[in-house]
């Protein structure tokens, strides 16, 4: 019967999987498969009748022995070293990781030991991949600043950072791994973790709750020592989740302040223009009975006026038109800082602004014998964008400094050059010119550039206007000057 067995029991042990060695009480060798053949590298020969130490790494020989015979002692079925790591020796010295079983039989030999061996160097390399890259992972969530916490699919917490750690305050000091979503929140409501302002605690649970279920956006909430927390989750792929929560509050100040400053500036601003349009209202009128009676006076003529006495009234006229001037300048650099002032940009003939602007200022140069032209004459010239009366006014303030700053017998020149998408006015004169020193804050409002106390009237304005104009109007500005020699501001804007 045995021998009828013989053949099918040794195809059944060569294709078992894993290998087998059998060894009977003193640790010889007495029955191995294919598989263990394999793995130790030897031939059945060269095994059968050899010790089982041929097959453990030397190291380990003399401590392997003395296992054998206490194994022998109490033989039970039972896997090998459970708790050690365990290597096999192979034939060409190499050592790889096994694991093993054992189980005693007695036969009429007496005791065999049969141990299954399974080569674990791949599965131990995978382990070792695996517990890598845990370790990457563990050590990338702890760099993170913000606290990090992730949850598997029964939402139990399995990672977190200690920066989430901090975050729970007595919570975290606890044992957080493992503990439930709905726990933690339990503990921090309980622990006074969170500042709810007005809102309920269930009111606030069900909120924060319903935010874990289903996270969209993110939650802003704040904790009992006033700083600002922003809380993003995500759903994982797994139906767990990932919590994040970064403290803001850095940036909700530094908002707050901005939002507050914005609010104090703008108010500040308004308060301004209000008082300004206010006050040019209030000077505008006893200002207009005055100019208006002065005309009176100087046309009445049932009294005329003795030439003493028209002389003096030329200076109240003078003197309230200067401060007419005065006003209008005020209340429109008010209206263009306030952002009040609107500026319509629609299709300009520059050609008839300029000639427009000349017309209007030859009295004032005819008294400055001052000669003005245009440059080239003003033929055909592409239409500007631009808002026609702001363009004017401009023109008007370069023409008459031009002419205010001359020398008598001096020349004026409105010269045109027009580039590729835009036109250039320049406005030339031959007059006193600006000093180095002043060129700077030419633009900056009522800087006069040593004109103050000068005999030459102005209000030092008009130039920061034509520039807050020029800008609105997407053009650019800038002047050249020399003492003695003469000056040049120009203005450059678009073309159709
Ligand atoms: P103002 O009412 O004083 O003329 P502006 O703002 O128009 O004010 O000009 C500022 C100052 O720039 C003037 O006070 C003057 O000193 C100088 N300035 C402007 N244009 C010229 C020019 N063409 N030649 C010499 N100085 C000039």
């Amino acid at each position: 019967m045995l021998t009828d067995w013989n053949l099918p029991f040794r195809v059944l042990v060569d294709s078992a999987p894993d290998g087998l060695v059998v060894c009977d009480a003193r640790g010889q060798i007495v029955v191995v498969n294919g598989e263990a053949e394999r793995i130790f590298g030897y031939d059945h020969d060269e095994l059968i009748g050899q010790s089982i130490d041929l097959l453990v790494p030397d190291r380990v020989r003399g401590f392997h022995h003395r296992h054998v015979e206490r194994y022998v002692e109490a033989p039970r079925r039972r896997p090998m070293g459970s708790t050690l790591d365990l290597h096999g020796h192979h034939k060409t010295g190499r050592e790889f990781p096994v694991e093993v079983s054992l189980s005693p039989v007695t036969t009429e030999r007496g005791l065999l030991i049969i141990a299954g061996v399974r080569d674990v160097s791949d599965r131990r390399r995978l382990e070792h991949e695996h517990r890598r890259m845990a370790s990457y992972l563990a050590s990338a969530v702890e760099a993170v600043q913000d606290a990090f916490l992730l949850f598997d699919e029964h939402d139990r917490v399995i990672m977190m950072n200690s920066a989430a750690r901090q975050l729970l305050g007595h919570v975290g000091d606890q044992q957080v791994i493992g503990r439930s979503f709905e726990q933690l929140l339990d503990g921090t409501l309980a622990a006074d973790i969170y500042d709810l302002g007005a809102e309920a605690r269930e009111a606030f649970r069900a909120r924060r709750l319903a935010y874990h279920r289903a996270p969209a956006g993110v939650l802003e909430l704040r904790n009992r020592h006033g700083r600002h927390l922003r809380v993003i989750e995500h759903r994982t792929a797994e139906a767990g989740a990932v919590t994040m929560i970064s403290d803001v509050t850095d940036d909700v100040e530094r908002a707050d302040e901005l939002r507050r400053a914005r609010a104090e500036a703008e108010a500040a601003s308004a308060a301004k223009s209000e008082f300004l349009s206010s006050m040019s209202h209030e000077l505008r009128t006893p200002l207009n009975a005055i100019l208006g009676f002065a005309q009176l006076l100087e046309r009445d003529r049932k009294r005329p006026l003795d030439d003493h006495q028209r002389e003096r009234l030329g200076y109240v006229q003078r003197g309230g038109e200067h401060l007419l001037h005065l006003i209008d300048d005020v209340l429109d650099l008010a209206r263009i800082e306030a952002g009040r002032l609107a500026i319509s940009a629609e299709p300009v003939n520059a050609a008839d602004v300029l000639v427009e602007v000349v017309h209007s200022l030859e009295p004032m140069a005819a008294r400055g014998q001052i000669e003005l032209a245009i440059a080239p004459p003003a033929g055909a010239l592409p239409s500007l964008i631009a808002d026609r009366t702001r363009l004017t006014q401009i023109l008007m303030n370069f023409g008459s400094n031009a002419i205010k700053y001359g020398k008598p017998h001096g020349h004026v020149a409105f010269v045109t050059e027009l580039g590729a998408a835009s036109l250039r006015i320049e406005v030339r004169d031959d007059g006193i010119g600006i000093p180095a020193d002043k060129r700077a804050r030419i633009f900056e409002p009522f800087q006069r550039a040593g004109q103050e106390s000068g005999s030459i009237e102005g209000t030092g304005i008009g130039l920061t206007i034509s520039k807050r104009l020029v800008e609105l109007m997407h053009g650019t500005i800038g002047f050249a000057s020399e003492v003695g020699v003469g000056s040049r501001f120009w203005i450059e804007l678009p073309i159709q």
